[in-house]
C-alpha cells in the first residue's frame, strides 16, 4: 500500500514524485522503458515569464527561484542558462507587439528592449531587414537543461525512498474499501491516492478509474534541426519567435532548432513529425531569414496537452475521492514544473501553498479540476 501512486514518468510525474516522497510512500509507474520518452523529451527547453496565460506566468515566475537555487546535489549543471528571446513582428502584426508589451508591463519585471531592424540583424545576421517591422528583446528568458532537471527529480525521488517502475503500463484501475488497486502487465499495487500525471493520456487514465474526463486535447507540435550555412556560429543568437507564434528557431548544439509552432489535435500517441508541417516551418522561416535548407538532420513531434482554457488541471477530483489530477500543462510543463510540483505536494497533503508561490500571483482556483468550463473545446492562444 503506497500513499501515492503517480502515473507517468515525464517531468510532471517525476517532479511530483520528488515532492510527495518528502514524508510519504510513493510509487511512480511509467509505461515506457525511459521516463522522458514522450513530451518531456521533445521540448524546446524555453523558460519565459511572458509565455502562456496568467496562471502559467505566475507558476513560471514562482519556479524561477527554484530553478536558480535547487537543493544541494540536485544537479551538477546549472538548470538555467541565459538565452534572450527576440520577438519579431511584420508591419501587419503591430497589434500583437502592442499586446505583448502590455504583458511585459503587467509582469512588472525588466522591460524588453525595443530593437531596430538593423539591431536585429546584428544579433541574428540571417534575418531579412525588409521582413522585421518591430522587435522586442526579452533579456530575462533562459534555456532549460531539461535532462538535468528531469534526472534530478527522478534521482532525488529515489533518494527520498520513492520506487520507480518503468515498462509498467497501467492497464486497469479499480477502487476497493481500502483504496485504489492499480494493475500493470506484471504487478498490482495498492494506493491511497492516485496522481494522474500521464500527459496526453490523462483523460484515458481518468476513464480507467471511473473519473469524468477534464476535456483535455493533445495538440501535436513539430520540431526539427536545421544545419546552419557554413562558417556561421549561432551559439550567441537569441531564441527568435514570431510574435504570433507562427514559427520559432533557436541555436541548439551547433544547429538551429526550428518549429512551425503547429497545434494539430491528435489522439494520445507516439507523435511523429508530419512532412506538411516541416514544409510550413521552412517556408515561414525562409520568408523571414536567409537560411538555405539542404537537409534536415533530425525531426520530431510531441503532444502539448491543453484544457479548454489552457490552464493546467491540478488538484483532487471534485467527485471521486483519492484521484488527483496533474495534467494539461500544454506547452509550458517544463518551465512550470518546480512550482507546480510544490503545489501538488501542498494540495495532495491538504497543506497550505507556500507564500512565495502565492506571492508570484498563483491562484489555485485557476487550475482546480472543479472549475467551470472544463470539457469545452480548447481555445486559440489568447
Ligand atoms: C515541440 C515542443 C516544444 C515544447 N517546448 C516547451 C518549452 O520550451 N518550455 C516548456 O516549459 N514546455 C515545452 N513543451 C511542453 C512540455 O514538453 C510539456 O508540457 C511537458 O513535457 C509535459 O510533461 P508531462 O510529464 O505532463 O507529459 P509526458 O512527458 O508526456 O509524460 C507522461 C508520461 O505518462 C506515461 N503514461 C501514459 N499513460 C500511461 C499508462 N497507462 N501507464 C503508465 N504510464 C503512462 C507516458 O508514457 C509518458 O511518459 C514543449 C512541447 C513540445 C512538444
Amino acid at each position: 500500500m503506497f500513499d501515492f501512486v503517480v502515473i507517468g514518468g515525464g517531468i510532471a510525474g517525476a517532479s511530483a514524485a520528488y515532492e510527495l516522497a518528502d514524508g510519504a510512500s510513493v510509487l511512480l509507474v511509467e509505461r515506457e522503458e525511459h521516463c522522458g520518452y514522450h513530451t518531456t523529451g521533445r521540448s524546446a527547453a524555453l523558460f519565459s515569464e511572458t509565455y502562456g496565460n496568467a496562471a502559467i506566468r505566475s507558476l513560471t515566475r514562482a519556479s524561477r527561484r527554484l530553478y536558480e537555487a535547487p537543493p544541494a546535489g540536485f544537479s551538477e549543471h546549472p538548470l538555467l542558462t541565459p538565452r534572450h528571446v527576440l520577438f519579431i513582428a511584420r508591419a501587419d502584426q503591430a497589434a500583437s507587439i502592442a499586446h505583448l508589451s502590455e504583458i511585459f508591463m503587467q509582469a512588472g519585471g525588466k522591460p524588453p528592449r525595443v530593437l531596430s531592424a538593423d539591431a536585429v540583424r546584428e544579433r541574428v545576421p540571417i534575418m531579412r531587414t525588409d521582413y522585421v517591422a518591430q522587435a522586442l528583446l526579452d533579456e530575462t528568458s533562459m534555456d532549460i537543461d531539461v535532462h538535468a532537471l528531469h534526472q534530478g527529480y527522478l534521482r532525488g525521488a529515489r533518494a527520498r525512498g520513492a520506487s520507480i517502475a518503468v515498462s509498467a503500463e497501467v492497464l486497469n484501475i479499480d477502487k476497493g474499501p481500502s483504496g485504489w488497486r492499480v494493475t500493470t502487465a506484471r504487478e498490482q499495487f495498492q494506493a491511497r491516492t492516485i496522481v494522474n500525471a500521464s500527459g496526453a493520456w490523462a483523460d484515458s487514465i481518468a476513464a480507467m478509474a471511473g473519473v469524468a474526463a477534464a476535456g483535455l486535447t493533445p495538440l501535436r507540435r513539430t520540431a526539427m534541426m536545421l544545419d546552419l550555412p557554413d562558417g556561421i556560429d549561432a551559439s550567441s543568437w537569441p531564441h527568435v519567435i514570431d510574435v504570433d507564434e507562427e514559427f520559432y528557431f533557436k541555436p541548439d548544439a551547433g544547429r538551429l532548432l526550428a518549429s512551425p509552432a503547429d497545434e494539430t489535435p491528435s489522439e494520445p500517441c507516439d507523435a511523429q513529425a508530419d512532412e506538411f508541417d516541416i514544409a510550413v516551418a521552412i517556408d515561414r522561416i525562409q520568408q523571414a531569414a536567409d537560411l538555405p535548407v539542404r537537409s534536415i538532420p533530425r525531426r520530431w513531434a510531441g503532444l502539448r496537452t491543453f484544457a479548454a482554457d489552457r490552464s493546467p488541471v491540478v488538484g483532487f477530483d471534485p467527485r471521486v475521492e483519492g484521484f488527483f489530477w496533474l495534467a494539461g500543462q500544454g506547452g509550458y510543463g517544463i518551465q512550470t514544473a518546480p512550482a507546480l510540483a510544490k503545489v501538488v505536494a501542498a494540495l495532495a497533503n491538504r497543506r497550505p501553498i507556500a507564500d512565495e508561490i502565492l506571492e508570484a500571483g498563483f491562484n489555485p482556483d485557476a487550475v482546480s479540476p472543479a472549475r467551470s468550463g472544463l470539457g469545452a473545446a480548447v481555445h486559440a492562444e489568447a
